[in-house]
């Protein structure tokens, strides 16, 4: 699969990384992330994008752009992967809800950096081939399942973090409910089809909650009826 690219796929990442790290610096005034944190960036190192991208699109795999992975779905910009996994700021033993399990790398990445990953995805087909995927990476700590990511995954509720990979016209109150206090969920708010805000939600350790406008962002809409 790597014959397809033009160069390692460690030097691509690399100098994907420089242009994530300037980009984390370029907006860091809307986004109060100042910088690419060392284990962000050792994360992003780690994970083969190739590997989530179909056979055509190899070339891309290292393009600081969102990618097509069928169902009319897509693969994250990495930047939005990588600024989405610092304000999610998860600490290693946290477990972290993912709604939007698509290629199965976002997951991936964010296996890395914390003890337990639960991934929902609403389309059967994506959710198999990202389990395999995973699988066959030898990534052990991810647990996807098909359904409803609105809802959460109450049997094992409450998460540290939970990151929304696609776009709620409304936050769903199941998943500010299933943040322990102290945690963060990460979600773009808007209507499909226009400009979304990315924004954190902070549950603090009384239970209030805070929310914060991080950037404009777009996003596949998180569609409630199953398949
Ligand atoms: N995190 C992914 C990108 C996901 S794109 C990655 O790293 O590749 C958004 C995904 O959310 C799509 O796969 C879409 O099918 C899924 N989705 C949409 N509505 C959903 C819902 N209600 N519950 C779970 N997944 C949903």
């Amino acid at each position: 699969m790597a014959d397809w690219l033009a160069a390692a796929p460690e030097t691509l990442r690399q100098a994907l990384l420089e242009q994530i790290a300037a980009e984390i610096r370029e907006t860091s005034a809307a986004t109060g992330c100042y910088e690419l944190s060392e284990t962000v960036r050792q994360a992003l190192m780690a994970v083969p994008r190739h590997r989530f991208v179909s056979d055509e699109r190899q070339e891309w795999a290292y393009a600081n752009i969102p990618l097509p992975i069928g169902r009319g779905q897509t693969i994250s910009q990495p930047f939005i992967v990588a600024l989405m996994t610092g304000l999610l700021l998860p600490d290693p033993a946290a477990t972290v809800l993912e709604i939007g399990t698509g290629s199965g790398y976002q997951a991936a990445v964010l296996a890395r950096l914390v003890r337990q990953v639960y991934s929902i995805e609403r389309i059967p087909e994506l959710a198999r081939t990202a389990a395999q995927r995973l699988r066959d990476m030898n990534i052990d700590n991810v647990a996807i399942r098909v359904g409803d990511g609105g809802q959460g995954w109450k049997e094992h509720a409450p998460f540290d973090g939970i990151m929304v990979t696609a776009a709620a016209p409304n936050i769903p109150p199941a998943l500010v409910q299933q943040l322990k206090p102290g945690g963060r969920l990460v979600i773009p708010v808007g209507e499909p089809g226009r400009t979304q805000d990315l924004q954190v939600i902070h549950k603090d350790g009384q239970g209030a909650v805070f929310s914060r406008s991080v950037l404009p962002v777009v996003f596949v809409p998180l569609i409630q009826n199953p398949e």
